[in-house]
């Protein structure tokens, strides 16, 4: 595939025709240059147009622009963020910029920092994922980036004092005299807030504009991350202190820091209240040297640290860290595929095989799938290492992502520990890059750029000549493909180094358990988890669904209270009513509405609305009805959301301070946990019988993983899966614990179907408020896509829909779909690429937008 390689789509910035306002650009003057001494920088802007774009350097900021820079430029007539990618200069060697050099051509208005935040390699990295996904280069690096680096310009309107004169004048008109007072009291006023408000208020402040009653300024909205830097003290060698008059105190601090070497300021400050004073004083007499120093804030404190020496690895571990570690001293890009049975130690093979990677003075980059799973590796990252790591996920505050990103700039860590975006981390030269559980659809962003972690961390691989681990117990099947052809290397794990075993596994037919009131626990369940807390060992319940129940139904006539904005059924919540007990209210999981359950149906007036299938809520209610005495818990989005909350929960397992608890697919990622001996799954069926082809692969993956959680320790585990459909291909694999006859089985159905991985997908997604707008649109750029196929033949290439998306409405948008398929991959980004710039105009205008995913993962 191609990328924008700048000079080709050399263009210049196009002028805002929706803004009318005239306003001077901080930007400055422009400036009539001679062919002969310029120098261009190639700009990537944070904004959703295609291409680079060229603008001058001034001569002020010649010395500062670098590649990996951000920038303020004016872009239209606003400023944006831009990124530098590279420099031109006019005199010397290589490439010139065709085309006219000249007025036309802009200037850099401001460096934002000092040093750059991305190298030639992440750059690499970011046009590559520009040119698969379709998605401008400016905007990958603003995602790629940590959130707290963007920067953008305001513009305020506020009064003149020509404008408070006119006050006074009797021939205002009312609206005048009242944006006028308006104008004083605020002090000024944004203009985006400005330009949402109706009637004439953007003419009027432009014909106040006109008459120098009012001025429009830009300001750059507050750069809210900087550095945090410490000042920390050190005594100047060369200075006699015998031969200066000092204080007490003075000579107490230096004597404490000729003992102590350099130290925080902040750290001396308590037994020092005065040093505020001191310090100028002790500098003038040249007894102290200051030094700034960056401080790195992390989360360290919070990390749930295991006091966990490294075992003896098992002969498998060891087959596979020399496997790895021979492919580390052969210094080439090598992917690999480590499928280990659940509780197997594929961690320590990735600790293993990090410390010959460090040892061999390359870096590693370590990706988990969720952050819930980064304490405890922290912890144990912490415990085996002696390099600093540093860590990068979402639930870092801004600041913190901001300073783990410059520590690993700085080189302060050679170890990177994160979730999905840390694929992106500013790592020199990785030797080893870890994905663990790689077969976790948290890897795949869902929203705005829609990458795939596990496929960039193979990019980069490559780029570094790196070795690249996809470990799981339940590889995707594009991963073990893979392998299986030879493609990747194939390390296997299949059994648990310490007693535990793999559990057993039973199943209970919900058709026949059911009794006039469904209970989440039946029979055997209820028996097994009496034992488990009998025996004071801890039970784990997953249900794939939050909430109370899966709906609310009229038993009457069928009635299914669903959102007014989506097309689902609104889920019932748990919610404190007015007078403090325990009332109900009826949420949507996709668009947050929430409204109180109708007393009555509103199609046939019957009192009979019910509450139907189970959630979160519900099974821990029984639970706790069933065993009063058990501490209960429960993990699901609803209870992880305060801040620190998901550590607490996952420590008092850890502590065993909980005896059950009750979790969605949170509680089934790679935890390890010895005490747990009982996994119950309530209703095994949740998402297995969904329209999208990936259906059995994810729920058979989940069952594996849920049930991987128990006899991790002394004790053997037991896992009850309750079921309504038990002779399921998935659910009979599971039990089994079969994940080659799964795979067998699901890999043939693909190859039939003609799904991935024997074919790449792009699905295109039409969303607009009206239903036959977006419709008519959808079936329009189908059809353009069919034409293009017929007029230049695209071999295999297959163009599917336009249908309603399975989630037919989101948020009051009606979603259409079109699916694009082809045996080739090379074949399917060329025709995006012809494609999308046919169908991008024809939205021009329009209230529809269009997204693309690349590689979708889930085809809802
Ligand atoms: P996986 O990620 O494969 O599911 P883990 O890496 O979580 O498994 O390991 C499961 C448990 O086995 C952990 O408690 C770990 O400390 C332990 N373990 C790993 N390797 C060994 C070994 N060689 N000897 C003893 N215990 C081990
Ligand atoms: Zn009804
Ligand atoms: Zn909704």
């Amino acid at each position: 595939m191609t990328v924008p390689t700048g000079l080709s789509d050399r263009r210049r910035p196009l002028e805002n025709p929706a803004s009318t306002l005239d306003f001077k650009e901080a930007a400055g003057e422009e400036r009539s240059m001679t062919p002969s001494d310029f120098s261009l920088a190639e700009v990537a802007v944070a904004l959703p147009v295609d291409g680079t774009f060229h603008y001058l350097i001034p001569p002020g900021l010649n010395d500062r622009i670098k590649p990996g820079l951000r920038v303020l430029v004016p872009f239209g007539r606003r400023l944006v963020t831009g990124y530098v990618l590279g420099r031109l200069e006019s005199s010397g060697r290589g490439r010139r910029p065709s085309g006219p050099i000249g007025p036309e051509l802009k200037e850099i208005a401001r460096v934002l920092d000092e040093e750059p935040f991305f190298g030639a390699d992440l750059l690499d990295l970011f046009r590559f994922v520009s040119g698969y996904y379709h998605y401008p280069l400016g905007q990958v690096i603003a995602e790629a980036l940590p959130t707290g680096l963007k920067v953008e310009s305001l513009r305020r309107a506020s009064i003149t004092a020509a404008g408070r004169e006119a006050l006074d004048r009797p021939n205002l008109t009312g609206k005048e005299a009242d944006f006028l007072k308006r104008l004083v009291r605020a002090g000024g006023l944004s203009l985006a807030r400005l330009s949402r408000e109706k009637g004439e208020i953007l003419s009027l402040l432009r014909r106040f504009e006109g008459l120098g009653w009012a001025v429009v300024e830009t300001h750059l909205s507050r750069d809210r991350v900087k550095p945090r830097s410490q000042t920390w003290l050190s005594p100047a060698r060369t200075a006699d202190k015998d031969r200066v008059r000092l204080g007490g105190r003075e000579r107490e601090l230096l004597d404490l820091l000729a003992k102590q070497g350099p130290t925080a300021a902040d750290d001396l400050r308590p037994g020092f209240p005065t040093l505020n004073l001191m310090i100028p004083r002790l500098i003038g007499k040249g007894l102290l040297l200051t030094e700034d120093r960056i401080l790195y804030r992390d989360d360290l404190g919070r990390a749930l640290t295991f006091t966990r020496g490294a075992p003896e690895l098992t002969e498998e571990q060891v087959r596979a860290v020399s496997a790895l570690t021979a492919a580390l001293e052969r210094g080439r890009f090598a992917p690999f595929v480590l499928r280990g049975i659940t509780g197997s130690g594929k961690t320590e093979v990735y600790l293993a095989a990090a410390r010959q990677a460090l040892d061999r003075g390359r870096t590693v980059l370590y990706l988990v799938p969720e952050i819930s799973l980064t304490p405890a590796l922290e912890g144990l990252l912490n415990a085996r290492f002696q390099e600093e790591a540093a860590i990068l996920h979402s639930g870092l505050s801004e600041g913190r992502r901001y300073d783990q990103w410059l520590k690993i700039i700085h080189r302060k860590a050679r170890l990177v520990l994160g979730a999905r975006s840390a694929v992106f981390a500013p790592l020199a030269d990785p030797g080893l890059i870890i994905v663990d559980e790689e077969h976790d659809g948290a890897y795949k962003q869902e929203d705005k750029l829609k990458y795939q972690a596990r496929d960039l961390a193979l990019y980069r691989g490559r780029q570094h000549e790196a070795v690249v681990v996809l470990g799981s117990a339940t590889p995707s099947l594009e991963s073990f493909q893979a392998a299986r052809s030879g493609r990747y290397h194939l390390l296997t794990l299949t059994e648990r180094p310490g007693p535990g075993n793999l559990p057993r596994v039973d199943v209970v037919d919900l058709r026949f358990a059911s009794g006039r009131r469904r209970t989440a626990l039946t029979p055997m369940l209820k028996t097994a988890l009496a034992e488990t807390l009998a025996q004071g060992r801890q039970a784990l319940l997953f249900i794939n669904r939050r909430g109370l129940a899966g709906l609310a139904l009229c038993l009457n006539c069928g009635y299914v209270v669903r959102c007014l904005n989506c097309s689902v059924a609104l889920t019932p919540h748990q919610a404190p009513a007015a007078d403090g007990r325990p009332g109900l209210i009826l949420g949507c999981h996709h668009c947050g509405l929430e409204m109180k359950p109708p007393e009555q149906c509103p199609e046939c007036r019957s009192g009979l609305v019910r509450y139907l299938g189970w959630g979160t809520e519900r099974v821990e209610n029984e639970v706790r009805k069933a065993f009063p005495e058990a501490r209960v818990g429960r993990l699901d989005a609803d209870t992880a959301r305060p801040k620190g909350e998901l550590t607490r929960i996952l420590a008092g397992l850890r502590d065993q301070a909980l005896d059950v608890l009750v979790g969605t697919q949170m509680v089934t990622k790679g935890h390890d946990f010895p005490h747990i001996t009982l996994v119950g799954v309530i209703e095994a069926d949740l998402g297995l019988h969904l329209p999208d082809f990936r259906a059995a692969e994810r729920g058979f993956q989940l069952l594996a993983q849920v049930a991987g959680r128990t006899g991790r320790g002394q004790d053997p585990g037991r896992v009850i899966i309750q079921t309504y459909s038990p002779e399921h291909y998935t659910l009979l694999l599971a039990r089994k614990h079969d994940y080659l006859g799964f795979f067998q089985q699901e890999i043939e159905q693909r190859l039939a179907a003609g799904y991935p991985p024997f074919t790449r997908l792009a699905l295109v997604r039409f969303q607009g408020n009206s239903e036959s707008v977006t419709a008519s649109l959808a079936r329009a750029a189908a059809e353009s896509g069919r034409r293009l196929v017929q007029t230049s033949p695209r071999p295999g290439l297959d163009i599917l829909g336009p249908a309603p998306a399975p989630l037919a409405k989101v948020k009051g948008r009606h979603r259409f779909q079109i699916l694009v398929r082809s045996p080739k991959v090379k074949t399917l980004h060329a025709f995006l690429r012809d494609w999308l710039e046919q169908v991008r105009p024809t939205l021009k205008g329009q209230a529809v937008s269009l997204s693309l995913d690349v590689d979708p993962y889930h085809m809802m």
